[in-house]
């Protein structure tokens, strides 16, 4: 079987969920081969091989961390030279979309962005489901000559446990000068909460502006908090000012696919539904019964946030014991 290439997303040698959901779709499409751009592989290599990689490709250069994109997507060229694979896997995360495309133009292979879900068709060929116009419409689509680029949108798939060897494989490189035409030249890590990330997290408790305020966003702060959940926003509540940019959920925001979204004061607009429709079950506290949010939730409850937040963060807190 051919290898399918899973570029590895990983943070200080910690491999990031969406990385163990792409070698879970990469074992439908054939053998699993992980690609490590970077320092720290010893860390994460058990994690790779509880997922199934076949093989670790090790690039080994500080030209990764120092040169943005380009230099990921050179090396991810090198290999779909030496080793054919039948396709490249790639986190659909902001980065991960540059590189697709980047590594699309190198190869001129066919490139297939943000799939909710991928399958082997009869020829054995990968078959992309997408969810577009806010999940009203599902496309499947595939490429049809030759190498399929294609990036999962994180959380999508469930990611399966499958052991591997993961043998570190070493691919020497050097980033060309054109790769090299942007520099990092500092750093400075985002504050994190202690809640777990946006685009990770299994459940997410989102506020709209039906929360009135910056003050008033904080009981969706409290209820996230009581289910151990993230936060997320509406564009109306970061472009208030009332919640950073950062937490957007929606077309010009993150796109987030938890086990359970919960949608407080939010209208359901389709900006906003294109970022959290795929989302497996969703609940949404509005007190107009008419809201369009209403027409995607599996539960609804109609009523002043206010009054029922609060209600709800005493139950969960009972039910904890
Ligand atoms: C190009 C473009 C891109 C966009 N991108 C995004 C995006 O990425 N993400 C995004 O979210 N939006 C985006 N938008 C904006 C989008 O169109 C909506 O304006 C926005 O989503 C509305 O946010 P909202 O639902 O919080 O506010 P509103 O639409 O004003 O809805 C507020 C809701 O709260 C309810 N409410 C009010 N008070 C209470 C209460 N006390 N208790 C319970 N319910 C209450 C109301 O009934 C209402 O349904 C974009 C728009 C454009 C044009």
């Amino acid at each position: 079987m051919a290898e399918v290439l899973v570029l590895v997303e990983q943070s200080g040698g910690v491999v990031k969920k969406v990385t163990a959901e792409l070698l879970t779709v990469a074992a439908r499409l054939g053998t699993p081969a992980a690609v490590w751009a970077g320092p720290g592989v010893e860390a994460g290599r058990g994690r790779l091989a509880e997922f199934g990689a076949a093989k670790v490709y090790v690039a080994d250069s500080a030209d990764f961390a120092d040169y943005v994109v380009a230099p990921k997507a050179e090396l991810l060229a090198q290999l779909v030279a030496s080793a054919s694979p039948a396709a490249v896997l790639i986190a659909g995360s902001p980065e991960g979309k540059e590189v697709a495309g980047r590594l699309a133009v190198k190869t001129g292979a066919g490139v297939l962005t943000d799939a909710v879900d991928v399958a082997a068709g009869p020829d054995g060929s990968a078959l992309v489901s997408h969810a577009n116009f806010g999940g009203s419409v599902n496309v499947r689509a595939r490429v049809k000559s030759g190498l399929a680029i294609i990036t999962v949108r994180p959380n999508a798939v469930a990611a399966e446990a499958s052991a591997g060897e993961a043998p570190l494989v070493p691919a020497e490189f050097a980033a060309s000068g054109a790769a090299k035409a942007a520099r990092v030249v500092s750093r400075e890590a985002a504050a994190r909460s202690a809640r777990p990330d946006l685009q990770e997290a299994q459940v997410i408790v989102s506020g709209g502006r039906g929360t009135g305020s910056a003050g008033g966003f904080r009981v969706i702060e409290d209820l996230a908090d009581a289910l151990g959940a993230a936060v997320g926003a509406s564009r109306a509540v970061t472009d208030a000012g009332w919640y950073p940019h950062a937490f957007q959920v929606g077309q010009t925001g993150k796109t987030v696919s938890p086990q359970l979204y919960t949608a407080v004061g939010i209208s359901g607009a389709i900006q906003h539904r294109a970022g959290m429709q795929t989302s497996k079950t969703i609940i949404a506290i509005n007190k107009d019964p008419e809201a369009p949010i209403f027409e995607i939730a599996d539960f609804g409850v109609v009523g002043d946030l206010f009054a029922v937040v609060p209600q709800l963060i005493e139950e969960i807190a009972k039910r904890k014991g």
